[in-house]
């Protein structure tokens, strides 16, 4: 018995010892040792927080082509981490997005520390918590951050190990957020229509440009929101973040540096944000989008830390001015949803600038030490500061009428799985019905003759809209444009959008059409047509004797009947594209049934 005790006594030790022993295995954060979290070190880290504070939670959301579980660490104040009560309560959600890049890894190492900051009230900080929860995606790539290695990117100065650029399928998730051939992708989705998030952090590291600034920025594109929030965007939220990096944190930002030629930087081109993009994306839903991009020279601790002070100045402005980017959103929501215009294209304003103060390096002119080849650098012992022009002003280029709903056919069963992923309401048809829509015909497009993430895009679409009364079946889908994912869903079925679904080829295999006539029998058919419809034959012969091409060739005068004649029913479905547009509300439906 006493032995018993004695046993048991020393497996109860033993245990509380290995779980003391696992506590303080808890990984420690080196990135100022240049040494950067594995995917494996970053989850644990965060499984320690979940453990040690009851305002942090560790789930697992969504799977993603590495075969592991995409996790998403939430900080909220008060406990409560259920989003819809979060938003009820009048907080405001931030959602930081790291490693979609996993060599770009500053942001895993920036977040852990600002989530282990926050959460042991460093500096006071737990108070922003009251207005404002915090979400993180510790790694976002988790097949990149396995193929861990000291040679991707190798002209980065550190960490000295980082992962790889694309996924386990060689996607590159910052152009999948649309699309989302990946299912990182999709869990993405998931997370995002889960969380709603009011404002919205991805993190990266630049490699275009040499200057003074470690941190650059890239802000969602201000004319996609509506008047008000443009305002509050553009005069208030980014002047406030830009000058909090550079008199609360001494450490001044500067907007992305995106120039046309290499050489000395005498302007600033604003990001064209595509909805591939992760701002893309979060400007679907009205998020303030942000995309820290830190200068891929500097050393790894500094690009760490520049990306932790902005995440902190986030948190801050978001958390002092919940009530006002509150109601913004709200209002942006509202009128997405009776919106009758949408800009699906923009070109820079060529004619609008800012200035703004830039650090910068003397360009010069030198030889390749190797090859011997003309190239050349910026000398970092030749800084100087100097007013340069940034043109961030857009305006639209392509724009389509909203229309109340579209409709889908069931068969299109890749489409319909990336709306419902994205939190689209769809409801099926209960009969075949016969429905007057708006079509589209795809008078010509080029597909690409290289494929971009496994896809051969197509582009320059014309095409013609014509009003018809399409038959459609039992089971296809009904998409009402009164929803939050208006936007993406517009985004996504008009084939003139560069992010939508006919962009990236899922609508394709209509492009072949459905039938043909076969020249055996047809002329016979033809003919008694002909013999019956003097109209007929007359317009024929007109045609025949205005075109000399058509007079002289049997094919192209069939080809003219097959159009022109009653058996063009085939060719009415030829590239008629599958998505149709109901234009009116209450249209008529006619029952098939
Ligand atoms: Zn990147």
């Amino acid at each position: 018995m006493k032995k018993q005790l004695l046993a048991s006594l020393v497996s109860v030790i033993i245990a509380l010892s290995l779980a003391a022993q696992e506590r303080n295995a808890a990984p420690v954060l080196r990135y100022d040792e240049n040494h950067s979290l594995t995917w494996e070190e970053a989850i644990s880290f965060y499984t320690d927080l979940d453990a040690r504070y009851p305002e942090a939670k560790l789930i697992e959301m969504g799977m993603t082509d590495a075969g592991r579980p995409l996790h998403l660490f939430i900080i909220s104040g008060d406990g409560e981490f259920d989003p819809e009560t979060i938003r009820r309560k009048g907080k405001a959600i931030v959602l930081i997005n790291n490693g979609i890049h996993p060599g770009e890894p500053e942001g895993i190492d920036a977040s852990a520390r600002f989530a282990a900051d926050i959460l042991s009230n460093r500096e006071g900080t737990k108070r922003y918590l009251r207005n404002c929860t915090v979400a993180i995606i510790p790694v976002y790539n988790i097949g990149g951050a396995l193929a861990r290695s000291s040679y991707w990117r190798i002209n980065q100065n550190g960490p000295d190990e980082k992962g790889a650029r694309r996924n386990t399928r060689f996607l590159d998730l910052n152009r999948d957020f649309v699309k989302q051939d990946s299912r990182d992708a999709r869990a993405f989705a998931a997370i995002y229509s889960y969380l709603d998030p009011d404002v919205f952090l991805d993190t990266h590291t630049t490699n275009g440009s040499d200057h003074q600034f470690t941190v650059t920025l890239i802000a969602t594109q201000p004319e996609k929101m509506h008047p008000e929030m443009q305002d509050f965007f553009r005069g208030r939220m980014l002047p406030e973040l830009y000058d909090r990096m550079k008199t609360a944190q001494k450490n001044e930002m500067v907007p992305y540096v995106q120039y046309t030629d290499r050489g000395e930087i005498k302007t600033i081109i604003g990001f064209e944000e595509h909805a591939y993009y992760s701002t893309g994306y979060s400007a679907l839903f009205n998020s303030f989008g942000f995309m820290t991009e830190t200068l891929v020279y500097k050393p790894y601790p500094e690009r760490v830390e520049g990306t932790r002070q902005f995440i902190s100045e986030l948190v801050r402005y978001t958390s002092l001015n919940h009530k006002e980017i509150l109601r913004l959103r709200a209002e942006a929501n509202l009128l997405t949803l009776n919106a009758g215009e949408y800009v699906l294209d923009w070109e820079q304003d060529t004619t609008r600038w800012d200035l703004i103060e830039y650090h910068g390096y003397s360009y010069e002119e030198t030889l390749t030490p190797i090859t011997g080849r003309k190239t050349g650098f910026y000398n970092h012992e030749k800084p100087y500061t100097d007013t340069i022009r940034y043109y961030n002003y857009f305006n639209p280029s392509v724009t389509v009428t909203v229309p109340k709903a579209y409709i889908l056919p069931f068969a299109w069963e890749e489409v319909i799985e990336r709306l419902q992923a994205n939190g689209v309401v769809m409801r099926q048809l209960q009969n075949d019905t016969t429905i007057a829509v708006e079509t589209y015909y795809i008078d010509s497009f080029e597909p690409a003759k290289r494929a971009v993430q496994g896809h051969y895009v197509n582009s320059k679409v014309q095409l013609r809209a014509v009003t018809q009364e399409v038959d459609y079946l039992t089971g296809d889908y009904i998409i009402p444009l009164n929803q939050r994912a208006n936007k993406y869903i517009v985004t996504m079925m008009e084939p003139l959008s560069e992010s939508g679904f006919f962009t990236w080829n899922f609508f394709d295999s209509f492009l072949e059409g459905q039938d043909w006539y076969s020249v055996w029998g047809f002329e016979s058919h033809l003919k008694k047509l002909l013999d019956h419809d003097p109209e007929l034959r007359a317009a024929y012969d007109r045609a025949r004797s205005e075109d000399e091409r058509m007079a002289a060739d049997p094919v192209v005068q069939l080809q003219w009947l097959y159009q022109n004649t009653p058996v063009s029913e085939l060719e009415k479905r030829t590239r008629l594209y599958p998505v149709g547009r109901i234009m009116q509300a209450g249209v008529d439906i006619h029952d098939n049934k």
